[in-house]
């Protein structure tokens, strides 16, 4: 049976639809993962009755010869999207046990498709975070640890549950967001595929909101096909978010294993920071090669505002969380601490429901949102941006068809062992994939090596605005070099 989740999604779809396989089979192995894989705290929540049944509808479909994309695929869905009927939290003692009475758009084009749901995963509190330790659930742990230890190592954040669950062969993809690497710094950390589509690409509705500017839905699958089959489902026009894209989907899969012969790959100068680990260094020059080797040219280009990104990105995204997060007053949702009148009950709400990172961000953007602060730190933030924005539009006209990055700076590190003292140590996890997010551009991670400690490292491609069909064909390029990189279990 366990042998079941060792499958790709497009594995087991194919399987399904042959009839070698039912759904319920193939949900039963995952929930019996899920359950045994309770020390990662991966899921916050698990929903074995619904997907029981999901799944049985969809065998019944699949008998009828009807049946969706995904039709009876075991998916696990980060605790963002509001699930109708079911917990959603997005990990923070503000949202207790709020049960949204709809659902988002994403997630029900999952279900359209045919999808399983196996349950909620973790998070770090409403996205905030690298390494998926300020959940009010508590830490995640990564399926990975370093060779001859037992330290347990973060999956990366906020989406390190939908990291760990993919990357330990819980589910056969999961739902993630990323507003400055979410979804690509924890695939990277994992081993696993994250994209980031473009912004405007999946629909925001029903997803609680960080900074909704940069906010983007996508997927982390076990390879590069998988996840080109999941965004499909996900992303697509939608009349309830006015930022969402009235463009086609095209078929993503059709771009897997496409000739990358002829594009014109830029390698950004500004990405070269001192002090990176030499093992990074060593597989952004392999996926050159490898990109080189299958026809792609490759071209150096300089990005002169990349280092501007971080500290604009933490004060939009502070500034937007401030008043996206002023609605959480203990009227509407979740939690409410009483107090002597209404005024003291929402600030007793708000001081006990939300975490310390989350705090920190409320303050930091009402500061720069703030009379007199305005010009000096948010306008100036958002004028950066349009910089940085300008940058790669620059190389785009020039004739670039994507940009080839590191994921991240490091590989994992250990639970505890970053931000204690000084947040902006965690910050600076996010140094390569902020730029995306401010600049609405479409941008993946893929496993493309490992560490001395045999920790897995990521790189990053970074697209044209709605091109992630490239980013699958060179993605793919480079997972056919590399390999896939899958955790030893431990747990
Ligand atoms: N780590 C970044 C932050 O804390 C990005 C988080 C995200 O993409 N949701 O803001």
């Amino acid at each position: 049976m366990t042998e079941l989740t060792t499958l790709t999604l497009a594995e087991a779809r194919d399987r399904l639809r042959k009839k070698e396989l039912s759904s319920a089979e193939l949900t039963a192995a995952h929930i019996e993962a899920v359950e045994k894989a309770r020390p990662l705290n991966a899921f916050v929540l698990e929903t074995p009755e619904i997907a029981t049944q999901m799944a049985k509808a969809s065998d019944a479909r699949i008998a009828k010869g009807e049946g969706g994309p995904l039709e009876g695929i075991p998916l696990a869905i980060k605790d963002l999207f509001c699930t109708k009927g079911v917990r959603t939290t997005a990990c923070s003692h503000i949202l207790d046990n709020f049960v949204p009475t709809y659902e988002s758009t994403v997630t029900s084009q999952l279900w359209r498709d045919g999808a399983v749901m196996l349950g909620k995963t973790n998070n770090d509190e409403f996205a905030m975070g690298s390494s998926n330790e300020t959940s009010y659930f508590g830490a995640v742990q990564s399926p990975w640890r370093r060779e001859g230890s037992n330290t347990p190592l973060v999956p990366g954040g906020s989406s390190g549950g939908s990291a760990a669950a993919v990357a330990a062969q819980l589910c056969l993809g999961a739902t993630a967001t990323d507003t400055g690497g979410s979804i690509r710094q924890p695939a990277a950390f994992t081993g696993t595929v994250g994209i980031k589509p473009t912004y405007g690409r999946c629909s925001r509705w029903g997803i609680v909101a960080f900074a909704s500017s940069l906010d983007q839905a996508g997927p982390m699958a076990k390879t590069v096909r998988d996840a080109a089959i999941m965004l499909r489902s996900m992303a697509g026009p939608d009349a309830k978010d006015t930022t969402c894209a009235d463009i086609a989907v095209p078929d993503y899969e059709a771009a897997v294993g496409k000739s990358v012969k002829g594009l014109r790959i830029g390698i950004p100068k500004e990405y070269r920071m001192d002090g990176m680990p030499p093992e990074i260094e060593k597989i952004w020059q392999q996926g050159c090669d490898w990109l080189k080797s299958a026809g792609a040219e490759l071209v150096d280009v300089s990005l002169p505002h990349t280092k501007y990104a971080l500290p604009a990105y933490y004060i939009v995204a502070p500034a937007e969380a401030s008043s996206n997060l002023a609605r959480y007053d203990g009227v509407r949702y979740g939690l409410r601490v009483p107090g002597r009148d209404i005024s003291d009950m929402y600030e007793q709400t708000r001081a006990e429901g939300f975490g310390d990172e989350v705090r920190r961000r409320v303050m930091i953007g009402t500061y720069v949102l703030s009379a007199g602060y305005y010009d000096a730190y948010y306008l100036r933030a958002q004028k950066v941006r349009t910089l940085i924005k300008r940058d790669f539009e620059q190389c785009f006209d020039a004739g670039v068809h994507a940009m080839l990055t590191p994921a991240t700076p490091t590989a994992s590190f250990g639970v505890g062992e970053k931000g204690g003292a000084d947040p902006v140590e965690m910050y600076l996890n996010d140094i390569f994939t902020v730029t995306v997010n401010m600049a609405g551009l479409p941008g993946i991670a893929v496993p493309a090596g490992s560490d001395a400690q045999g920790l897995p490292l990521g790189l990053q491609l970074i697209g044209r605005p709605f091109d992630e069909e490239t980013l699958f064909s060179l993605s793919e390029v480079i997972e056919q070099a590399a390999g896939r990189f899958v955790a030893q279990r431990w747990w």
